[in-house]
């Protein structure tokens, strides 16, 4: 997409139906024959809260317009023959025995899944599916939750059951833990499962209790600036991250971040020790950023909401150091636009190194704001920014018909 004439429009994200009739195509043109069970699981967003959904916070998300489509058969036979438009081979997954850890490929997160059936009892019989999708991998939209819920999600129609929705996005963050050695909390898999049209998904980590708000404000529009790029330390990164967080708790002698105050955070400075002391800061600032972010959102005021998500941004590029130069330029130049520009808030979302930045701004100069955008990255980093508007939609579900 460019945007560098600055009069380009934003284009619509692809439709869901026909993503199923791509997948449905590519799967008859591999396994020559239909695909009668579909399922999508969508990516998300997160507008504000991050990195605290491992430390009891609140996270406010919402499942996005793009979405992680399976379809697929029962082949008759004891394996599963799998496939993706992200890698062509077909891959064959025995399903004789419980599915154990250490592929290195993007199966493992369809395994992870597999295996969460099998230790629920599922006989998973042999299946034929191929993958379509369009969540941007590695952009920092959880692409990886939305092929576990998708995955999830087929099985389901494969096996003609139904699990609830809690207990199915359990299932694929212990896929992700297990299976793809990320220590991820609970957002990215509840937004997948449970994001409606028009609502955010605001999970109270601490509870696991997802919370449906509306957002259906026509004024506003939320767009995605993906910066692609991707760094390697993204991989190590997380976890120690979450480990950080976790030796500052102790340090603190609590079980909860949500029994942590600032103050005790800067009571104890010096024996928490940098850089924990800056992640625990990070940690106790974002929780309370984001219930103030909910409360101003409620009431239109985003005279206050901008400014959170600007401190939100800032406190995961000083303190908790997961943002990036090309993040940080994104964020820059929409704040550059500001307020009278049509731009309420920018910041980094997902887990950072890379990947994407969210802007929620005023419909009516969303075209301006993307190809200013898109002009001020291309110019600073040489890169051609991937950007677009999304609003929340349905979350993972089976297609009939
Ligand atoms: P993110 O979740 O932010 O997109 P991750 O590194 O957690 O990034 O997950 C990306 C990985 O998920 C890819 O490298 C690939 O293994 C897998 N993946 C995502 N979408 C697909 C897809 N449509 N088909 C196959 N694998 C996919
Ligand atoms: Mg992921």
């Amino acid at each position: 997409m460019r945007y560098e004439s600055g009069t380009a429009m934003l284009e619509p994200n692809p439709n869901l139906i026909d993503l199923v009739a791509d997948a449905r195509a590519g799967h008859d043109a591999r396994f020559a024959g239909p695909a009668p069970i579909a399922a999508a699981a969508p990516g998300r967003v997160n507008l504000i809260g991050e990195h605290i959904d491992y430390c009891d916070g609140f996270v406010m998300p919402f499942a996005i317009d793009r979405y992680v489509v399976m379809v697929g058969r029962p082949n008759g036979g004891r394996e599963a023959r799998v496939a993706s438009t992200v890698s062509e081979d077909i891959a064959n997954i025995p399903l004789d025995d419980p599915l154990e850890p250490g592929a290195t490929d993007w199966t493992k997160y369809l395994r992870g899944v597999i295996r969460g059936f099998q230790d629920r009892g599922h006989n998973v019989p042999g299946f034929d599916a191929f993958l379509v999708s369009s969540v941007p991998v590695g952009a920092g939209l959880s692409s990886s939750a939305a092929l576990e819920c998708a995955a999830a999600t087929f099985l389901e129609g494969l096996l003609d059951t139904v699990i609830d929705t809690r207990e199915k996005a359990l299932l694929c963050q212990k896929a992700e833990h297990d299976f793809a050695d990320v220590p991820c909390g609970i957002m990215d898999q509840f937004a997948s499962a449970y994001g409606k049209p028009n609502r955010l998904v605001m999970i109270d980590c601490r509870s696991a209790e997802p919370e449906l708000v509306p957002f259906d404000n026509p004024d506003l529009t939320v767009l995605i600036a993906n910066t692609r790029v991707h760094h390697e330390l993204s991989d190590g990164g997380y976890a120690s991250r979450r480990k950080d967080t976790e030796k500052g708790l102790e340090i603190l002698g609590k079980t909860s971040w949500r029994d942590v105050t600032e103050a005790e955070v800067l009571s104890h400075w010096d024996a928490l020790g940098d850089p924990v002391n800056r992640r625990a800061r990070h940690v106790v600032g974002e929780i309370a950023r984001t219930i103030a972010a909910a409360a101003a959102l409620g009431r239109n005021d985003f005279e206050t909401l901008g400014p959170l998500m600007a401190a939100s941004h800032d406190s995961l590029r000083d303190d908790f150091e997961v943002s990036c130069k090309e993040l940080d330029t994104l964020v820059d130049l929409a704040r550059r636009i500001g307020r009278k520009g049509g731009v309420i808030g920018a910041r980094m979302t997902g887990a950072g190194f890379g990947g994407s930045t969210v802007t929620l701004c005023e419909s009516r100069h969303a075209d301006d704001i993307a190809a200013a955008l898109a002009t001020g990255y291309k110019a600073v980093t040489g890169i051609q920014a991937d950007i677009f508007a999304t609003r929340p939609e349905r979350g993972a579900h089976q297609i009939t018909g």
